[in-house]
């Protein structure tokens, strides 16, 4: 594919060109791969909402690079917003902070907010500070589907309709950044992710407002996403696994540690047990599986605390209910 390019030097100042001239670029961060366009740039954005099919009400990320930026796209930043800037950034953490004029409505679903974050990613640093452009990115895959975490990936699922795709490897934390919309005294909890919320709050001093179970709290956070086409189904206990055996025949099971003794066919999401690798492994395992032609697929739960909140919000979002 001639889109696709590695990260070079000089062909991620070829891809800052293409954002400054309004094109569409997909980068890796830490988390995932990234459809990048001009923040500033309406047409440019709704390029992305097009390109992925994802609806116009669904706000996008801003990616900067320098505190420069963020003085762009917000007027003003709250204390408690201060200091995560200063633990975390860069990192996989997004604050929801109210926006500038500067910020188009297009990149924020007409919210008087806007979500920022500065990543954690050599090539996308490069690429935001060459363009001199804060980058809005959602995750570079079709609406809906699993998320990229290798640039071929993106170039299976996207194609040319991107102009560029640069290439970095696989990414480092698989899951996407943790989202919190912060205003005065207050934190909320809008999508756990590549940060531990028990790290937000050991640096605040303070609880993170938590979402109530199930309920839908940021714009755009459907109960359906990161799906594969492969039904999935996130199961409780083996009772769970043998009735869905009894139902589909054959059933891949993945588990989040290494098990033995299951007479069917088993992916281990890590090796190690470690939730972490869990994550890394999510999304590149999900998008495989559908190549496998499997009638079903079954996964076991992991523990519901660190990052194993992000990846159990992600299965719930792909399984089947
Ligand atoms: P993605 O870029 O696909 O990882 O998703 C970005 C998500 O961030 C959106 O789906 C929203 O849920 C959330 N988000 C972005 N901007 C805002 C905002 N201004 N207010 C609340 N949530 C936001
Ligand atoms: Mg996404």
């Amino acid at each position: 594919m001639k889109n696709l390019l590695p990260a070079s030097e000089r062909n991620i100042r070829f891809a800052a060109e293409v954002i400054r001239r309004g094109g569409l670029v997909a980068f890796p961060t830490e988390t995932v791969y990234g459809l990048g366009a001009d923040a500033l740039n309406p047409k440019a954005v709704a390029r992305v909402y097009e390109v992925k099919g994802r609806p116009r009400f669904d706000p996008l990320i801003v990616h900067i690079s320098s505190a420069d930026h963020l003085s762009l796209v917000v007027d003003d930043v709250p204390e408690d917003a201060r200091r995560l800037i200063k633990e975390f950034w860069p990192g996989p953490l997004t604050l929801v902070l109210k926006k500038s004029d500067r910020v188009p409505p297009i990149t924020t679903a007409g919210l008087p907010t806007v979500a920022v974050r500065m990543p954690d990613h050599p090539v996308a640093l490069k690429l935001i500070e060459y363009s001199g452009r804060p980058i809005a990115a959602p995750s570079a895959n079709p609406f809906g589907y699993v998320s990229p975490t290798s640039a071929e990936q993106v170039a299976e699922t996207l194609g040319e309709r991107v102009d560029v795709i640069l290439d970095a490897g696989p990414t480092r934390i698989g899951v996407e950044s943790t989202i919190l919309a912060v205003s005065e005294g207050k934190v909320l909890l809008l999508r756990p992710g590549g940060l531990p919320v028990e790290e937000v709050e050991r640096v605040l001093g303070k609880r993170v407002e938590l979402p109530r179970d199930g309920r839908t709290v940021a714009p755009g956070m459907l109960k359906k996403h990161y799906s594969p086409r492969t039904p999935l189904f996130l199961i409780g206990d083996w009772n769970d696994y043998f009735r869905l055996r009894a139902r589909y025949g054959r059933v891949l099971l993945l588990s989040p540690k290494p098990i033995w003794g299951v007479e069917g066919e088993v992916v281990h999401l890590s090796q190690r047990g470690d939730v972490r690798e869990v994550a890394q492994n999510l999304f590149g395992i999900l998008y495989r599986i559908d190549k496998l032609d499997y009638p079903a697929v079954a996964v076991l739960p992991v523990e519901e605390e660190g990052l194993g909140r992000a990846v159990m919000n992600r299965l719930r979002k792909a399984s089947v209910r």
